[in-house]
């Protein structure tokens, strides 16, 4: 299975990203985490993203496919993946369609997470991330909207798109997002 998680940050992909990839035993790719790993180890590559990230801005998309085309380079991805926060604009979205074709994969199925404004600042001044203060949560809101959001009507166009409710607790996310793809499974 080949999915791309969407939706706000703090709608809760990454959590479900993580369950769902443990079960099918396939990995979780969160660009996020690869960021915040080379930030605190202070890599090239992180001490280029770090002001971005800090900021709630996106990292540029040269960097972020560099980091992609490295991930995917791995052999773990032969059988499938889970990608969350990634892509995260436009220009993103075309390039990991190249990179797949590249690499002869099938398209992948999206997963489109929807959750209330307030749950999802809820939620992030719950987890508590560096980047989850009030002033960055509502630049990395922002960014979403103009660069991220239009991705579900891109994904939409190209019929792959699937929506999740998920503005209820965790293992109901969990439940609807398991008969999402049921569905998928089966047709
Ligand atoms: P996340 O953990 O997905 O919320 O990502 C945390 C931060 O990492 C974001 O606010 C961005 O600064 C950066 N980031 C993560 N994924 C991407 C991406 N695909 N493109 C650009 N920046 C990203």
């Amino acid at each position: 299975m080949r999915l791309i998680f969407l939706g706000p940050p703090g709608a809760g992909k990454g959590t479900q990203a993580s369950t769902l990839a443990e079960q099918w035993k396939i990995p979780h790719i969160s660009t996020g985490d690869i960021l915040r790993q080379a930030i605190t180890g202070k890599t090239s590559f992180g001490i280029q993203a770090q002001a971005h990230v800090d900021a709630g801005e996106l990292v540029p998309d040269m960097l972020i496919m560099a980091l992609m085309r490295e991930r995917f380079g791995q052999s773990d991805v032969k059988r499938g993946w889970i990608l969350d926060g990634f892509p995260r604009n436009l220009s993103q979205a075309h390039a990991l369609e190249q990179l797949l074709s590249i690499m002869r994969q099938p398209r992948p199925q999206v997963v489109n997470f929807e959750v209330s404004a307030e749950v999802v600042v809820e939620r992030m001044l719950q987890r508590g991330r560096q980047d989850d203060n009030e002033p960055t949560i509502r630049r990395r809101l922002e960014v979403y909207q103009a660069e991220t959001s239009p991705l579900i009507a891109f994904y939409r166009r190209h019929r792959c798109l699937n929506t999740v409710d998920g503005n209820f607790p965790v293992a109901e996310v969990n439940h609807l997002l398991q008969q999402s793809l049921q569905l998928l499974v089966s047709v």
